[in-house]
């Protein structure tokens, strides 16, 4: 299945380690994949006041996720398609347990961050770099009383910045205890808050119903732990190197470090790799409608490998002139026969001749076929009675493939196919 949208984080993934740059590899690979059609997506955690310096590295990029996922600006309408601001009555919650502690606080909204001037001491830079610290503090709004600016304004997300460690556990605990909100740690000793529910993940599947895209069509990179959804809901969630390792356990693939151009190195891989060999696939594990009674088997295992593969999608019962919808039909003494008792085998016949003739055309030397059908069916079939009973055997075409040499493999064995190729990226 094409890719039709790349969404990327931010620190740790899109930026180079200074956190202020994007090389120009991996510019250039988003940007072949935006003049190819696809939809380049940022997700941050930040706002987005904040991203204005990377949009002049990137400016094709097409939507932003910001807020960890509470809002999603289409920068073509320029405006949000997407928000989710946390309850008044929880930030009122949040704001009281941090205004009894030494802490230094930020509240998201309008796009931009806001904060107290007195609470700056309180910051604690942990591994930030400098530069890019004041940039980030350039760009924070400062009111006389920031509790009284949370009680007026809709606030997409709260941070917590790398407080004294005396109180983490302690305030951590109440923070935890609020149901409605989410929290995560993307960095050590920094506690982000959005309304429960909200995560990129959430923001980026809300983007898809909007542009009809489905997620197997999806590509999303990451790093840290306020990624995990985002990379659990994409077909291709690819974590970085660099990536946590709960991130890593999310992700459906990893590739190179954030130092060593990673999503450059996995948009040519997965996007642009012309050297992909060629597979033929049963055209109703990809959710083509030619199964007997008119639906399919679609299968997402099967329709991801379009990543590793050029798929080739045949249907041998519909090749051989056979209807959609038609009986069911099974193998019985090595005839195949259908329900109502019709000889078939014929039109299974010419069917795998016509499946064999394509895979030769294109030099396949595999196939991931149908479990149990009497065409694509391999090692085990339907045993002939249509009561759903399985016995060894291969269907019609399964058969001519496997005595041809092209080696076949279930829907339920695509790990396995996988195995046999060097496919790490
Ligand atoms: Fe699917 Fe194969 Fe049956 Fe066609 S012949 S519907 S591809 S199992």
């Amino acid at each position: 299945m094409a890719i039709k949208l790349i969404a990327t984080d931010l620190d740790g993934t899109l930026m180079s380690p200074d956190h202020i740059t994007v090389t120009e590899k991996t510019k250039n690979a988003l940007l072949k994949a935006h003049n190819a059609g696809i939809k380049t997506v940022i997700a941050t955690g930040r706002t987005l006041s904040v991203i204005n310096s990377v949009l002049k590295q990137v400016p094709f990029i097409d939507y932003i996720i910001y807020s960890n996922g509470a809002s999603v600006f289409d920068r073509r309408k320029g405006n949000n398609i997407y928000t989710s601001p946390i309850p008044a009555d929880a930030v009122r919650k949040i704001v009281d347990i941090f205004e009894r502690y030494p802490v230094y606080y930020e509240l998201y909204a309008g796009g931009c961050a806001h904060s107290q001037p007195d609470k700056a001491g309180y910051f604690k830079n942990k591994d930030l770099p400098q530069d890019f610290l004041d940039f980030y503090m350039k760009n924070i709004k400062n009111h006389e009383s920031i509790s009284r600016f949370a009680t007026t304004n809709d606030i997409e997300k709260i941070n917590l910045f790398y407080f004294d460690g005396q109180y983490y556990d302690e305030i951590k605990e109440q923070l935890f205890s609020i149901s409605e909100i989410d929290c995560t740690s993307p960095v050590a000793g920094d506690i982000e808050m959005t309304s429960a529910g909200v995560n990129k993940g959430k923001a980026l599947q809300e983007m898809c119903k909007e542009l009809n895209f489905t997620r197997e069509e999806v590509m999303a990179f990451g790093d840290a732990d306020n990624d995990i959804e985002m990379l659990q809901f994409a077909g291709y969630g690819i974590a970085m190197k660099n990536a946590s390792d709960e991130c890593k356990q999310a992700a459906k693939y990893e590739t190179l470090s954030n130092a060593e151009d990673g999503i450059a190195h996995a948009v040519e891989k997965f996007i642009f790799n012309p050297l992909k060999p060629k597979l033929i696939i049963s055209a109703c594990l990809l959710g083509e409608n030619c199964k007997y009674n008119g639906g399919n088997n679609y299968c997402r295992e099967a329709a991801l490998l379009s990543e590793w593969f050029n798929l080739i999608p045949v249907c041998p019962e519909c090749f051989g002139g056979l209807s959609v919808p038609r009986m069911p039909n099974e193998i019985i003494n090595g005839r195949v026969l259908s329900k109502d008792g019709a000889d078939n085998t014929q039109a299974y016949e010419d069917g795998a001749e016509k499946t064999l003739y394509i895979a030769n055309e294109n030099n396949c030397c595999y196939a991931v076929l149908k479990e149990r059908s009497p065409s694509c069916g391999f090692g085990r079939i339907y045993d002939g009675t249509f009561s759903g009973v399985l016995t060894d055997g291969n269907g019609i075409t399964a058969d001519l493939l496997d005595r041809n040499g092209i080696r076949i493999f279930g829907e339920s064995e695509t790990a396995k196919l996988l195995d046999e190729f060097d496919f790490n990226i």
